[in-house]
């Protein structure tokens, strides 16, 4: 086998345009911003992680720049000079450098399984235990246009069989005249395709109590993170209250948090995003958790580039706790293609990629393009 010992560890800041601006509670953005990690090996084989938030600090606290200063001065001296067939150990190592900073760790956690599975000559699934699906669901998200536009849009996402189901971002505008938004838009679509919806934790306790429900009346089949994520008794209040599935998103980045869900019984779906969580190791602890308490799992995104999204994929085909379907759409938000070869999408679904590593290549060129300078 070749030399499996890390000599260098580069990050690179890219700017990717969207296909339309994607709208979230307190911001909206046009391009994403990625952050990648090239783990090279002695062997001469590359590994890539990609650290990616969904449009900036907002929703976490890290960003790009964060995690290019974490990762570069504080993770690549951990790294450097251990074998990429360490996961586990250099991932342990790592914590007593850095608290926290889960979205940069993941990035070396996913740059690592790549780097490893590529010196074996398998999938990263391999690494995961083997997959037991070629593919998964994939919801999409709509934007902020006017309802009609919203309504047009997928009907014809139904048609052409690209999604059958549909998430709608809330917690921006005034909640009665967003909630009837919804509504119209869910009213719409019943009986061919699902609505669900995502407040990104914006809405306190009384304008949850009164909206929740108006929305599960009006057809939407899920509600994600209405209240803010440390709130579980909140969450778990409205779990009880309404009678379709509530997700925990912000309040779920740990194991630990998943044990407080499943104890408070806070939420039916965790929505389970490789980035948050600090990688696929650590997803898996969480997962595990959600299985032993009956609670599903949705394989989210943080609006992962190519690498990401991949590295999701392999996660959700090899873990059958990812049970309540994905949202992992990141590519087919971005107007530029990165990879040789894109991720294919069909069918509602998106298909395991095939080959060694993560199973794409990244285009060069179209890397350089949008690098930052
Ligand atoms: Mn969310």
């Amino acid at each position: 086998m070749t030399d499996l010992s890390i000599v260098s560890v580069e990050t690179t800041i890219l700017d990717v345009p969207l296909v339309r601006p994607h709208k979230f509670a307190t911001t909206s953005m046009t391009a994403q911003p990625l952050l990648l990690v090239a783990v090279r090996t002695e062997g001469g084989v590359t590994g890539y992680g990609e650290g990616v938030v969904p449009g900036g600090p907002w929703w976490g606290g890290e960003s790009v720049e964060t995690m290019q200063a974490i990762v570069e001065k504080y993770l690549a001296p951990v790294l450097l000079g251990r074998g990429v067939d360490e996961i586990t150990g250099i991932m342990s190592d790592i914590e007593r450098v850095v608290a926290n900073a889960r979205f940069a760790k993941a990035a070396v956690d996913v740059a690592l399984h790549d780097a490893w599975a590529r010196s074996l000559g398998v999938p990263v699934h391999t690494l995961l235990g083997g997959a037991f699906r070629r593919g998964v669901d994939v919801t999409w998200a709509l934007g902020a246009a006017p309802a009609e536009e919203i309504i047009e849009e997928a009907l014809g996402l139904v048609e052409s069989k690209r999604h059958f189901s549909f998430k709608l971002k809330m917690g921006a505008l005034d909640p009665a005249v967003d909630t009837a938004r919804v509504v119209r838009i869910a009213q719409a679509l019943q009986g061919k395709a699902g609505v669900r919806i995502d407040v990104n934790a914006r809405w306190d306790r009384l304008t949850a109590l009164k909206y929740v429900p108006r929305l599960v009346e009006g057809g939407v089949e899920l509600i994600e993170q209405p209240t803010p994520g440390e709130q579980l008794e909140v969450l778990a209040e409205l779990n009880r209250l309404v009678p379709v599935p509530v997700m925990a998103d912000e309040s779920v980045q740990t194991p630990h948090d998943a044990l407080e869900v499943a104890r408070r019984g806070a939420a039916d779906v965790i929505a389970l995003k490789t980035t948050k969580c600090g990688g696929l190791a650590k997803s898996r602890e969480v997962v595990a958790i959600a299985k032993a308490a009956g609670i599903a799992c949705h394989g989210a995104t943080s609006i992962e580039g190519p690498i990401g999204t991949a590295a999701s994929i392999h996660f959700a085909c090899a873990e059958p706790g990812i049970n309540f379907g994905t949202e992992l759409f990141g590519p087919l938000l971005f107007s530029e293609e990165l990879l040789q070869e894109p991720i294919r999408y069909a069918d509602g679904q998106v298909s395991l990629p095939e080959g060694p590593g993560l199973g794409v290549e990244l285009n060069m060129d179209a890397v350089k393009t949008w690098t930052r300078n």
